[in-house]
């Protein structure tokens, strides 16, 4: 029998007919004659309401402990599905991240999968269960247990479908796919129905939350097809896979960070790298050299910003601004570095919009413009319809 790994986002579990309709889904997959294993994310919007029980507790929460807290989420959803998927006369079990074999380095509320050791999922797999898997959580070399990063159930499915071997991978959320941007901020954007590994990668690497990063570069090593669905809704959906050819190398996406972290200044390039190390903080770019600095940080999983923030001006005084008060637009597509054109259209659109770049990069694959974080939502709509509205930039 063909394996499959379905997983289910927070908002397709976040309440109890949720759970029983995702029973029904998982149970429906089962009746067509697969092996199934379903990844669950925490219900709803638990992962925030830990967090914030957490920051009320302390400033700067033990990563450990916050580890702890987290997981809880998922091993909440997981039990509820198993019960509903017995319920419904199907034999199901629960297995936490740790009990899943998925096995990461020890950088607690970050983690990154090294191995993955499936035993007992097989096991149970061979036994006719419906296997549930809490989702972004594993358990370290050490024997403790981590989280993978905000984000990170994503990671779990294409890891558990790699080891696996499974013959899908399907990603379910309340979007029914992946869009050329976030349609809340540009009304024309439009699903793509299929997308590279390398640009997905991309575009999660510059902060689209649809699928997460680390998900989809392990989709990339592995060649799993990953396939972006809405609950419950049969459609097209958005497949990511190994990179379809394509005529041209234009833009194919604008993705926004509401508020990045904005490190500038004077600072020793091996010393800031070994600080932003040493708190599991990577930059997402950063330009070193002749004694400056310049960093963009995301901030989803720096929890404990102002802790973070007095430890650097106290390390490196006040010859090193942090800000948080700008956010960043990026264009993403497989070419971009061909020529300097999109980035001096871009900067020209957003200039005329009244929009300040403050930065720019720009690689093979994306450019990145530094703005006001009040200036983003605005900014993605204008350079969406510039670059993905008119026919001319199809
Ligand atoms: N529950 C976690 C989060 O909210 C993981 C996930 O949803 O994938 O980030
Ligand atoms: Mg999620």
């Amino acid at each position: 029998m063909a394996v499959v790994v379905q997983k289910y986002g927070g908002s397709s579990v976040a309440d109890i007919p949720r759970v029983k309709r995702v029973a029904q889904l998982a149970t429906g997959a089962r009746r067509a004659g697969d092996d199934v294993v379903v990844v669950v994310s925490a219900m709803g919007k638990t992962t925030d309401g830990l967090l914030k029980q957490a920051h009320e507790v302390s400033a700067n929460p033990d990563r450990r402990e916050l580890d702890m807290l987290l997981t809880v989420g998922e091993r909440i959803s997981m039990a509820l599905l198993a019960m509903a998927i017995k319920d419904l006369g199907y034999d199901a079990i629960s297995f936490t991240g740790s009990q899943s074999g998925i096995i990461t380095n020890d950088t607690h509320s970050d983690a990154r999968i090294m191995e993955v050791r499936p035993t007992r999922i097989q096991d149970a797999l061979r036994a006719g269960k419906i296997v549930i898997v809490a989702g972004y959580q594993g358990v370290s070399t050490r024997k403790e247990v981590t989280t993978l990063g905000r984000g990170g159930s994503d990671t779990t499915a294409v890891a558990l479908a790699a080891a696996l071997n499974a013959q899908r991978c399907e990603i379910y959320s309340d979007v029914d796919g992946v869009y050329t941007a976030d349609p809340r901020l540009a009304q024309a954007a439009i699903r793509m129905d299929v997308l590279s590994h390398v640009e997905m990668q991309e575009m999660a690497e510059a902060g689209a939350k649809v699928l997460n990063a680390q998900a989809v570069e392990w989709a990339r090593r592995a060649g799993i097809v990953i396939h972006a669905l809405k609950t419950g809704e049969p459609g097209p959906g958005t497949r990511v896979e190994p990179a379809p050819p394509r005529a041209s190398g234009g833009v194919r996406a604008v993705v926004q960070r509401a508020r990045v972290l904005w490190l500038s200044g004077e600072a020793r390039a091996d010393e800031l790298l070994a600080f932003l190390d040493g708190h599991h903080a990577p930059a997402d770019l950063c330009w070193l050299g002749g004694g400056r600095v310049t960093a963009l940080l995301p901030l989803e999983n720096l929890h404990g910003l102002e802790v973070f923030a007095a430890q650097l001006a106290e390390k490196f005084g006040g010859r090193l601004e942090a800000h948080t008060r700008f956010g960043a637009v990026s264009l993403v597509g497989d070419g971009l570095g061909a020529s300097h054109a999109t980035l001096g259209s871009a900067l020209r659109v957003l200039a005329e919009a009244g929009h300040p770049v403050h930065h720019a990069a720009h690689s093979a694959l994306r450019i990145t413009l530094v703005t006001d974080a009040d200036a983003v939502p605005a900014a993605v709509a204008v350079l969406h319809r510039a670059f993905l509205e008119t026919p001319a930039a199809r």
